[in-house]
């Protein structure tokens, strides 16, 4: 099966757009690793996308936070805020949607899908020493998660726990081999806003016949996306920071 993965969608229409299109007939089902919504202006349609598009997905903190699932008071005030007016726009029937998805870890074929880490769904795993812990806890050899907005994740051999880096920005996509007797956390990068230098919307494809991972990077609209952002009244930050990936 070839799967396109996602994460971290973040009411970005403009990215979502440009990574359907580009990943169009590369795979047979799509699964997201979570926070369909939070910080962009279209909640409505990332909602919907997923609704009728992706066979499995996990929840992302800022799902739970629209959905009312979560305490704000952990939030930053620009997260609040966007939280907030998110859970103003939503129909009904999205926020339901939202409020009645699945805690990772989930399995999928032979692995599984997280937000954060499969210890924790809301723990961030940025760094080696992060996911050194977060490798005990996994039921699979492949894990794919989200959160840190980091695309490349993490390989854990018999002697360390390595970083996995993204695609230099001259390159749309990397391949990785995934080598029998290693463990793999794998990070596809943010679909709407990105947060690793890279501008550029980031997904996965990953062949769990071949055992191969693809990270890909895709340009989109991003004036586009922060118009809307600054047309909304949203926090000026979540337009600005699309620009450079940051
Ligand atoms: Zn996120």
């Amino acid at each position: 099966m070839r799967y396109l993965i996602v994460s971290d969608l973040h009411a970005n229409r403009e990215a979502l757009e440009a990574v359907a299109r580009e990943a169009e007939d590369r795979y047979d089902s799509i699964l997201c690793c979570g926070d369909l919504v939070g910080y962009g202006a279209d909640p409505n349609a990332a909602v919907e996308w997923a609704r009728a598009r992706c066979d499995r997905v996990v929840r992302g903190n800022h799902d739970k936070a629209a959905a009312g699932l979560e305490d704000l008071s952990w939030f930053n005030p620009v997260a609040r805020t966007a939280a907030e007016w998110t859970a103003r726009q939503l129909t009904p029937e999205n926020l339901a949607y939202l409020r009645a998805l699945p805690r990772g870890p989930l399995p999928v074929e032979d692995f599984e899908l997280a937000h954060g880490s499969p210890a924790d769904e809301d723990e961030y795993l940025s760094w080696a020493d992060q996911a050194f812990t977060a490798f005990d806890y996994m039921e699979s050899r492949v894990t794919f998660f989200g959160h840190t907005h980091l695309q490349g994740g993490f390989r854990k051999t018999l002697a360390n726990v390595e970083p996995i880096p993204r695609p230099p920005a001259a390159l749309d996509r990397v391949m990785l081999d995934l080598r029998p007797g290693s463990v793999y956390l794998i990070n596809p990068g943010s679909v709407g806003q990105p947060r690793d230098g890279d501008p550029r919307a980031a997904f996965a494809i990953y062949d769990s016949g071949a055992g191969i991972v693809t990270y890909w990077r895709v340009p989109y609209d991003v004036a586009g996306a922060q118009r809307k952002i600054r047309d909304a009244g949203l926090p000026d930050v979540l337009a600005s920071r699309l620009q450079n990936g940051r």
